[in-house]
């Protein structure tokens, strides 16, 4: 049965439970937040898919040092990760832990089918370890020996037998899906790095941990002395969120997914996860939206420069809808970002405080004024729909660019009101330019829906009101 045009799939990475959230996480789930907003506006059924990773050394390691059991250790990090959902205000409908029994029986099926199609074998396992990344390092991959990513870390030797996934097999295969798919990995330079890698040629990798050394994993089927490599099992995630594979009806209706991810997730989802795929003889992904990291001031943020900005730290500064436009205004797909306070505090009172807020605070009150003696009302149109150039850049997921479209629409009213001066005047003249800078506001919340939705909604409705009347600051000043 062919994909019905009528449903759309979005997915971000599941984060490692091992950390808080952070700011480069954050923006993901804001970003896939603002398009299956948009979509649904669209009028698409729409399944938005987060979650949590929950299995592997770190996570094991991190839970024995704090003298708990790591389930109990999961649930308190995945109820962190799910407190995102009120703070940023996300809309997405499924939240997949990677402990749930439906998660583990897919992976487990997962398995059989790579398996069974000849892809998994066994062999002696000698490498290098950065259980930082829950990655195998090549002596390429360090400087000065340790992982550059955990320079604190040690790198780890591990000698034992392992079941190793042929990732070999499929050179050829992912080649062809990048040839055929321009758009498979946004942006483009980032199709080229993984278009790169595969071409050098692939190494098989491990698929599998000895139980009694880490027995936190997914239980592999038939061989009690492994666990699933906790990427293999988590992967899997985006189709048993669907009910893969015993709703094929659900899988099918909303396969294939666009992921989010950042881009030390690149080679993970663009490569080795459509392998599996591949594999498992199902359908691969759409596209994979690949994010810059984030840093602050110019520096890498990290605990010990002290320099890390948390999701709440901005919520609590600008609140919610700020955060949301200012994380979604940081840059495009691809882009490696900077923030500053000083930068985002002045982004926050130029764009919002005086731009957006202010005009709808002037136009409130001389419709107000006017209406007071008057019975003229004011009658947005209703009904609306987004315009081409604004549905163009939302449907090619270049959010900041739509944003800006936003941005600019909002100083164009006030251009307009600077220019008309309705407060110098009367009558006719005056009613007709209110009439059109209500138009205006309206048309600008219209467009702000998916990125900041409370705010949205609160200006269409109060300018749609019979008599509008003043209205509180929507963005109050920023304290000194
Ligand atoms: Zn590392």
């Amino acid at each position: 049965m062919p994909k019905s045009q009528n449903t759309f799939y979005i997915t971000t990475t599941l984060p490692y439970v091992n950390a808080e959230p952070h700011i480069g996480f954050a923006l993901e789930i804001v970003e896939a937040d603002v398009i299956a907003r948009y979509q649904r506006l669209m009028k698409k059924e729409v399944i938005f898919n987060t979650g949590t990773d929950e299995h592997g050394l770190k996570i094991y390691r991190k839970a024995l040092e704090k003298g708990v059991d790591p389930q109990a250790y999961c649930d308190e990090y995945a109820a962190k990760f799910s407190e995102l959902k009120s703070l940023l205000n996300l809309s997405y409908d499924h939240f997949i832990r990677t402990t749930d029994p439906k998660h583990k029986a897919a992976a487990q099926e997962f398995w059989n089918r790579c398996l069974q199609n000849g892809h998994i074998y066994k062999k002696n396992y000698q490498v290098k370890y950065c259980v930082g990344c829950e990655l195998e390092k090549t002596e390429s991959d360090l400087v000065n020996g340790k992982c550059p990513l955990h320079p604190n870390l040690e790198i780890e030797l591990i000698d034992e037998e392992n079941y190793f996934f042929k990732f070999s097999a499929f050179q050829d295969q992912l080649l062809k899906l990048y040839k055929d798919n321009p758009d498979f990995v946004k942006p483009p330079t980032k199709l080229k790095e993984i278009q790169s890698f595969v071409q050098n040629g692939l190494e098989d990798f491990s698929i599998s941990r000895l139980k009694s050394k880490m027995p936190w994993g997914v239980a592999v089927p038939h061989d009690p002395d492994h666990v699933m490599y906790v990427w293999f099992d988590a992967l899997v995630n985006y189709i048993s969120t669907l009910g893969w594979p015993n709703d094929i009806e659900n899988f099918e209706k909303f396969w294939p997914v666009i992921q989010l991810a950042g881009k030390d997730n690149l080679r993970q989802q663009s490569a080795m996860w459509q392998a599996m795929l591949f594999s498992a003889g199902l359908p691969n992904s759409k596209q994979i939206l690949i994010n810059g990291f984030i840093s602050v001031d110019g520096q890498k943020m990290s605990k010990s420069l002290g320099n890390v900005i948390s999701p709440k730290e901005l919520v609590d500064r600008y609140g919610i809808d700020a955060t949301r436009y200012l994380l979604v205004g940081l840059g495009s797909f691809g882009e490696d970002m900077d923030v500053s306070k000083k930068r985002l505090d002045a982004q926050y009172t130029a764009d919002l405080s005086n731009g957006l807020g202010n005009l709808c605070s002037r136009v409130a009150k001389m419709c107000e004024k006017l209406q007071a003696n008057t019975d003229v009302s004011f009658s947005p149109a209703k009904g609306r729909s987004f315009p081409s150039a604004f549905t163009k850049k939302m449907n090619n997921f270049n959010l900041s660019t739509a944003l800006r479209q936003v941005t600019q629409a909002i100083s164009d009213a006030d251009q307009y009101l600077s220019d008309q001066k309705p407060w110098q005047k009367i009558g006719e003249a005056q009613i007709s330019i209110l009439q059109s800078a209500v138009e205006k506001i309206t048309e600008i919340a219209w467009l702000l829906q998916p990125f900041m939705p409370q705010t949205a909604a609160h200006i269409l409705k109060h300018f749609s009101e019979p008599k509008i009347t003043s209205m509180q600051p929507l963005f109050p000043r920023l304290p000194e």
